[in-house]
């Protein structure tokens, strides 16, 4: 290969996606630093302060949002190897409180958000014979574990492990999709009080981002080792 792979980032304006970036970039990796505010993804990339690192409006909910960056992205010549959906957004009501919006503002970023991002990005994986999906999901949407409690997230999360599960399976080897718990992260979503650093956070999820060839698809992963769901 004459070139570096690339990994488009979501949500990787701070917390567990911006680490996800500067470790992939440290990895030697070319990085699309997506976000859905534009001043927000350029000042993050500009703390990481890489020439290899570009940033790029991108609001998952939004497919109209989704289309326009990858069609800017391949203007500009840049071929996404590596997709890593990591927006999210943590509603904690239980069931009995929520809100319909709330439910459905949980499935349109934790769910539809990688569902339109694989439907952008992934055929021209498929297409080139290379690709890394990495969907950053959540213990709390690992139903062997536990009954998750903030109603919104669990079912996003878990909806979200299935849809690990359905891409990988119509996809060829070449392309391996994977989902990834983080861990308890100290990121503005898991608060000061989380045990889990951001460095550590990401680093399971920018290790299935460099899956080798012979690597694992269709799991769910927590410090590196598989995990039920
Ligand atoms: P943060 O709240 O720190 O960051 C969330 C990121 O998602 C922000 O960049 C936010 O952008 C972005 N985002 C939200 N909505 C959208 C959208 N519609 N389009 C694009 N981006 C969006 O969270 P973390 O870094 O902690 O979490 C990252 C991922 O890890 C999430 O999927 C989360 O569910 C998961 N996770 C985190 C855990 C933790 O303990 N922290 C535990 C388990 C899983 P903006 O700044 O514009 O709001």
């Amino acid at each position: 290969r004459e070139h570096n792979r690339t990994a488009l980032v979501t949500g990787a304006n701070r917390g567990i996606g911006l680490e996800t970036c500067r470790q992939l970039d440290l990895a030697g990796l070319d990085v699309v630093l997506a976000s859905r505010d534009p001043d927000r993804g350029r000042a993050a990339a500009r703390t990481l302060n890489s020439p290899r690192i570009r940033a790029e409006e991108l609001d998952v909910t939004d497919a109209k949002s989704v289309r326009r960056c990858a069609e800017r992205l391949a203007n500009a010549g840049v071929e996404v190897d590596v997709l890593v959906n990591n927006a999210g957004i943590y509603p904690t009501v239980s069931y009995f409180s929520l809100d319909e919006d709330v439910m459905r503002r949980a499935l349109d970023v934790n769910l539809m958000g990688a569902f339109h991002t694989c439907q952008a990005f992934v055929p021209d994986m498929v297409r080139r014979g290379y690709g890394r999906v990495v969907n950053v999901s959540s213990g709390l949407g690992a139903l062997t574990e536990n009954v998750p409690s903030p109603a919104a997230y669990g079912i996003s999360k878990a909806a979200l492990n299935a849809l690990t599960l359905v891409v990988s399976a119509a996809v060829p080897q070449s392309v391996k999709v994977n989902a990834v718990c983080p861990g308890w992260v100290r990121t503005d979503m898991g608060g000061r009080g989380a045990p889990t650093s951001v460095e550590k956070g990401a680093d399971t999820v920018a290790w299935l981002a460099r899956l080798p060839d012979s690597g694992p698809t269709g799991g769910f992963f927590r410090n590196r080792r598989r995990i039920d769901w």
